[in-house]
């Protein structure tokens, strides 16, 4: 084999002798500054590890194709989705939200399911979660929110006053709390969970026409999760159990998919729809816009190598192609800023020239030039600016997307849309759970919110209660809490209640 006969090389390619013997003074004596082959091994050693990402650190990603199997040219010019039956090459990464990189895979936490359309068109990252919704609805409120779920400053452990205390004075937090603590919070396997894109996207078709979508892929596995009880043997036998999952049903041909389902709204509906379009805290019930099956997404294909492929794999919801927009959801526009700012910072400046990032199916065409890692040609001769009597990249205004109106006195406006934040996971638990949901929903918030400070889980609980009488009810009666004071607070206004429970 080819592979035997090579010879071992610095990182420059100059073949080494012996690479089990340190150049030293003598055979006991010290090591030598002279041995360049133990300094580069070593130094490169040294910084092999990148910045972990803040959130998503621990993840697991394969390669795949999504095929498109209904027509939505009338929605959108996508190129990708222009053609049933037409195949695009994708990437995905599946990972936990909170925890460390060597966090376990089967803690309580939402999903991340990043997806990577290599298009013609240029790269397309839907960037989603295992939920259709999401804690807070301004993405000034994440930083603080990430905080309170990860460790605590002084004593380094998580810390379920924060955790609550944080969430019982966020209450919009209260639909995705209610998903989080059912047993979707811990999905069996990433391949049994389904992704949302939980924001509001554009779509606008060749006559300039623009529709409010959302995105659900469908596992095709069925939805399968782990009581809390299963999750805690889960964590200690194998901390690791659905990335190895992930990895041995791909390694053995048994190729995991999800069908794309996209619920479509019309432009003008969303002034009126009774909640409101653009909330991350919202889904928008199926009976109002039921969803269409667009295409399938197969993943058939393990990564090579992991740091190259996964953790180097970089998402951004920015990252749209003509035919696809960004709604005004406001934690929506913070991601757009987000996502390319922390790649920068993990990844350097030319991340897109990383070859799992790199729009493969066409070509990069910028005036961006130089910075570190600048490992292509850098452009060659060609000129490096717009406008340029040279032949250069020109842009074209067939791709100029559709104008949208404005209107409204800017400011930091308090949130005012007229609907409440306590209906739509009332129906979740009233509606859609099964008795076997809610008894598992109690006793998984029980067992964590027990950990907190008594006027916050009084604070908390009231919030609950709120959505449904009975769910406050019986998660007060879990934590021994009486359940009149619960029913007392859930009445007042949220300031009044904060000022109820204050320290
Ligand atoms: P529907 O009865 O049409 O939809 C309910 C949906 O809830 C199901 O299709 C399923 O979504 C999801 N679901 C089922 N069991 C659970 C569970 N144990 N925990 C969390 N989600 C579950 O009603 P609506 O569309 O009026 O929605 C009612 C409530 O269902 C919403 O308030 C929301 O909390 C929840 N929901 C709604 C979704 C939507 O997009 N409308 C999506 C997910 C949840 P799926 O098919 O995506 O698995």
């Amino acid at each position: 084999m080819a592979d035997e006969k090579k010879v071992l090389t610095t990182a420059f390619g100059v073949p080494v002798g012996d690479d089990q013997n340190s150049i030293t003074a003598g055979s006991r004596g010290p090591t030598l500054l002279q041995d360049v082959h133990v300094l580069e091994k070593l130094g490169h050693f040294d910084r092999e590890r990148i910045p972990e990402r803040v959130v998503h650190a621990k993840g697991a990603g394969a390669h795949g194709y999504f095929e498109v199997t209904g027509d939505v040219t009338m929605y959108t010019r996508a190129k990708f989705l222009s053609v049933v039956g037409k195949k695009t090459e994708v990437f995905v990464r599946f990972s936990t939200v909170g925890g460390e990189k060597g966090s376990a895979d089967a803690e309580r936490d939402p999903r991340g399911f990043a997806v990577k359309f290599y298009t013609e068109e240029g790269n397309y990252d839907l960037v989603g979660n295992n939920t259709p919704v999401f804690f807070i609805r301004d993405t000034i409120k994440f930083p603080d929110f990430i905080h309170t779920q990860k460790r605590n400053p002084a004593t380094n452990l998580k810390d379920p006053d924060m955790f609550w205390d944080f969430l019982s004075l966020t209450p919009e937090s209260i639909h995705q709390v209610t998903v989080l603590f059912s047993d979707r919070g811990i999905p069996a396997t990433y391949r049994n969970m389904n992704g949302y894109s939980s924001h509001t996207y554009k779509w606008y078709n060749n006559k300039g026409e623009v529709f409010w979508v959302k995105y659900h892929l469908k596992t095709d596995q069925g939805i399968r999760n782990l009581t809390r009880e299963e999750a805690e043997v889960t964590r200690a036998k194998d901390p690791d159990h659905a990335t190895r999952d992930l990895y041995e049903t791909i390694e053995r041909g048994d190729y995991p998919s999800w069908t794309l389902e996209m619920q479509i709204m019309p432009y003008a509906r969303a002034k009126e729809y009774r909640f409101d379009a653009f909330d991350i805290t919202k889904v928008w019930p199926h009976s109002d816009f039921p969803p269409i099956k667009v295409g399938k997404l197969v993943l058939d294909r393990n990564p090579q190598n992991y740091f190259a492929e996964v953790e180097q794999s970089a998402f951004n919801p920015s990252n749209l192609v003509p035919g696809i927009g960004v709604s005004p959801d406001k934690m929506l526009q913070g991601r757009l800023f987000s996502y390319h700012d922390t790649h920068i910072h993990r990844l350097g400046p030319n991340y897109h020239l990383i070859p799992v990032n790199r729009p493969r199916n066409s070509p990069e065409n910028s005036y961006q030039r130089d910075s570190f890692m600048r490992v292509d040609g850098n452009g060659g001769p060609g000129p490096n600016y717009w406008p340029n009597s040279l032949g250069g990249p020109a842009p074209d205004p067939q791709y100029v997307e559709p104008m949208f109106e404005l209107e409204g006195m800017a400011g930091r406006q308090p949130y005012s849309y007229p609907n409440d934040d306590f209906i739509q996971p009332g129906n979740l638990y009233r509606n859609v759970m099964t008795d076997y949901d809610r008894n598992n929903l109690v006793g998984n918030i029980v067992t964590h919110l027990c950990g907190a400070q008594k006027r916050i889980q009084l604070r908390q609980t009231a919030l609950f209660y709120k959505a449904d009488a009975e769910y406050g009810t019986r998660v007060a009666q879990g934590l021994g809490l009486d359940v009149s004071e619960v029913a007392r607070l859930a009445g007042m206004t949220q300031e009044e209640r904060v000022k109820a429970t204050a320290k």
